[in-house]
């Protein structure tokens, strides 16, 4: 079993190393601090190597040494005890490195299952008795090959339509280019990650395809690498001057604004951002709009709609356990009926107790004007009070103008019936759809009942699928990130864990010995500060080139992050992942210390240091 040895390892470091027990130097090292424990308060349960943060070595860092004794021997040698301060500098080192080396077991890496749910509060799905879903990139997960199709559509109608330079078409996508939730600042054309306290991370600032130096985005703002809270984007991502890119779709706007950028700063062509900020969005939006996607999909299901039997297998299971489902999304019901009956059936919809589609999400979960409402057989608005929600009917949200309540138009207007049978003749003035209603969410919630702890909604967009879910209506939320499958598979990595482990190590240290203040040790705690700053960049590296990895920005968690804890009690790479899990099944999340807490939680010491879902111990339940 992968983790047994870990945590058997870490138990019985845990009852060796204690008091009289500990060796001398680790003595030393435990009375001083410890990493796991932080820098100045001596521990007297704690005897340094035990503690949750020392487990993992830093053996196998791929970079090159500072240290004098590290060039001449690559083994890590003895603690040389000196009275110069420099050289007893290098001893701790040489000690963290040996100390780190010794005690990573091999099973530490490739701990992490990228098929495990994630949690961030606690929640008992035992509790959980209605389940609902959005649909693009939630039920429906879709193949990376549609971004190069966007990026391409769009640049072509920039060119056609916008009049755009011919020779931007010289510029292809680049599929790792970006990441999810970066911000733009539309007025300084700069694409960059920012933290959850609102700084940029240095050297993830980009203009154009090229990056910009660090000192130059700090003279931007003002001397600071802080975005001011007034400039910062919106509860929706949407500031005065910043917008932060959220949704998977915007993989390929990244790519073509940066693109486009690139281009006209190579020939020096004088150019309005906030213009060409817009131009891109609205390219990006008309492949949406004029039903193009859709059309690509519909056309190869086959190749751009993964998982689709994962869905089928997910949702059958839990009607099978009694569960109720509803689905509301943005999509057209056209769009949706293909898709669904492509991955569950021609019956998909007797799985589901409520169908909303073209929900103009977010507003639908905030706008309280817009009740449900019938239409009669000639599409004519009833009077008459909505006072329950049919089983098989299709609701609509249907507040004009509708082209602008979601940026989409359907491929196929003539909506089909409930079931795909002989269509009723129900339209609304707009000549689509089956029966359909406006609506909202007051509403739902006082039609259905369904509130609260009850209701378990996923979503793949954190803000317009559940943050209002969230912070108004206290349903529990469930993420989809697709992300999370790659970055846990570099997380799993030998490379990662080792530069991880190491880089914390080195950073205990330099916070320690940042008292010894003579020339040499000046010099010595520089050179370790090198170190540090090169492992931060190999570890960030890993995750993408030149934005790292979408959760963290180095130490701090990315904007994104803070978002992700806010608005999701769970979060996981696909739906598929609750085929893992019982029905009843209760995610406790790990309590993660506070800066003045010691991580000696009874959890922790029972199942190791890293306690996460185990592969070898996921139980698959399907
Ligand atoms: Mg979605």
């Amino acid at each position: 079993m992968a983790g047994a040895g870990l945590r058997a390892a870490a138990g019985c470091r845990w009852l060796r190393l204690r008091g009289d027990d500990v060796p001398g130097w680790q003595r030393a090292t435990a009375a001083s601090s410890c990493q796991g424990c932080g820098p100045s308060v001596p521990n007297p349960t704690c005897a340094g190597s035990s503690c949750p943060g020392a487990h993992c070595p830093g053996a196998s860092v791929a970079y090159s040494s500072p240290d004098p004794a590290a060039q001449q021997s690559a083994a890590p040698g003895p603690a040389a005890q000196s009275p110069e301060p420099s050289a007893y500098l290098w001893s701790r080192y040489r000690e963290m490195r040996k100390l780190v080396h010794d005690l990573l077991p091999p099973e530490v890496c490739n701990l992490l299952n990228p098929a495990a749910i994630y949690a961030n509060n606690e929640i008992s799905l035992g509790d959980v008795e209605v389940y609902g879903f959005d649909y693009d990139y939630t039920l429906a997960q879709y193949s990376d090959s549609l971004h190069s199709m966007i990026f391409n559509t769009a640049r072509e109608i920039l060119i056609q339509q916008y009049k755009y330079p011919g020779e931007i078409r010289k510029y292809d996508y680049i599929p790792d280019f970006a990441i999810r939730g970066l911000h733009y600042d539309v007025q300084k054309s700069l694409l960059m990650k920012i933290d959850a306290f609102h700084y940029v991370q240095l050297g993830t600032a980009y203009r154009g395809l090229r990056p910009v130096p660090d000192e130059e985005v700090i003279d931007l703002y003002g001397g600071t690498q802080h975005i001011p809270l007034y400039q910062m984007s919106d509860f929706y991502g949407k500031g005065p001057s910043l917008k932060q890119f959220m949704d998977i779709f915007s993989l390929p706007e990244m790519a073509l604004l940066s693109s486009v950028v690139d281009h006209f700063l190579a020939h020096r062509l004088e150019f309005d951002q906030t213009h060409l900020y817009k131009d891109v969005s609205d390219a990006i939006r008309d492949v949406h709009v004029k039903g193009l996607m859709y059309q690509w999909i519909e056309k190869d299901m086959e190749k751009y709609i993964l998982r689709g039997d994962e869905t089928h297998a997910v949702l059958t299971r839990l009607v099978n356990h009694g569960k109720k489902l509803f689905l509301i999304t943005n999509s057209p019901f056209s769009f949706v009926d293909k898709g669904m009956k492509h991955m569950v059936g021609k019956d998909w919809r007797d799985l589901f107790d409520v169908v909303i589609v073209r929900a103009d999400k977010p507003n639908f979960f905030t706008d309280r004007r817009k009740p449900f409402r019938k239409l009669d057989e000639s599409g004519v608005l009833q009077w008459d009070k909505i006072n329950h929600l049919e089983k098989g009917k299709i609701y609509r949200q249907d507040h004009l103008p509708w082209e602008l309540q979601a940026g989409f138009l359907p491929a196929d207007t003539s909506s089909r019936p409930p079931g795909g049978g002989q269509s009723p003749g129900v339209r609304d003035r707009l000549g689509r759809g089956p029966r359909s209603c406006q609506g909202n969410l007051f509403d739902f919630l006082y039609l259905t009942g369904w509130r609260g702890s009850r209701v378990l909604y996923f979503g793949d967009h954190l803000y317009s699928d559940l943050a209002d879910l969230m912070l108004r209506h206290g349903w529990r939320t469930g993420a989809i990130i697709p992300e999370l499958e790659k970055e846990i598979s570099i997380i799993n990595t030998e490379q990662y864990m080792h530069s991880l482990t190491w880089q914390q190590a080195l950073t205990g240290l330099l916070e320690r010995m940042q008292t010894y203040q003579d020339e040499e040790s000046r010099q010595v705690l520089a050179a370790w500060m090198r170190e540090r700053q090169e492992i931060r960049s190999i570890t960030k590296n890993l995750f993408n080139p030149r934005f790292g990895s979408i959760f963290r920005t180095f130490h701090n968690p990315t904007y994104f992050s803070r978002r992700l804890v806010r608005f999701s009690d769970l979060y996981m790479a696909s739906l598929s992942c609750l085929l893992n899990y019982s029905v009843n099944f209760t995610f406790y999340p790990r309590r993660t210390p506070l800066q003045h807490e010691a991580p000696l939680w009874m959890d922790q010491l029972c199942t190791g240091c890293m306690k996460t879902p185990f592969l070898e111990e996921m139980v698959h339940i399907r």
